[in-house]
């Protein structure tokens, strides 16, 4: 089975007036569209990933607050959702770290549908995305990365995470 892993397309970092917004965050919700469509008339698993935290979490000595577990701000972006609602391989699964594997059932749930190939896209390409895609390449699955759906807030730092992305972890990176 193939699977869509859609990274933290929430409020609060690419909806304009969010905690973590930056400029051009919006620009990947078409690119992610598409892709969610795609996937959806291969028939292939969707998983979305939230940033879902406690307010009085410790990542908060690090970033502003964000992502509040049951706010607005950890709502996926609506344009997104509405494409989503009522896939019946459509998954959801919340994480306080980095790595959507910690402390979560993303492992179990790709066990559990045979998952052998995975497309990646979302927010923020040096950190969520990035570290997902290396715990996805611990597991031997193969990863795909669409660049144009992915977006940073530090373009240098964006460009170092596609390079480890293609050239450290062996995932292929398409435009
Ligand atoms: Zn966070």
């Amino acid at each position: 089975m193939r699977a869509l892993i859609v990274i933290d397309m929430q409020n609060d970092f690419v909806q304009q007036g969010g905690a973590l917004y930056f400029t051009g965050a919006e620009r990947v919700i078409a690119p992610v569209i598409d892709l969610v469509k795609n996937a959806i008339d291969n028939s292939d698993a969707i998983i979305t990933t939230q940033d879902w935290h406690d307010i009085d979490d410790v990542e908060f000595t690090l970033w502003p607050r964000h992502c509040v577990k049951n706010t607005i701000g950890a709502q996926i972006v609506e344009p997104l959702k509405t494409h989503l609602a009522g896939y019946e391989k459509y998954f959801a699964v919340h994480k306080n770290r980095y790595s959507a594997f910690y402390g979560t059932n993303l492992d179990e749930l790709l066990r559990k549908l045979s998952v052998k190939q995975v497309d990646v896209c979302g927010v923020v390409t040096h950190i969520c995305v990035l570290f997902t895609v290396e715990e996805l390449r611990n597991r031997g699955i193969d990863v795909r990365v669409h660049e144009k759906a992915t977006a940073s807030y530090d373009s240098d730092l964006h460009r170092f995470a596609i390079r480890m992305m293609k050239e450290i972890l062996g995932a292929e990176v398409v435009p």
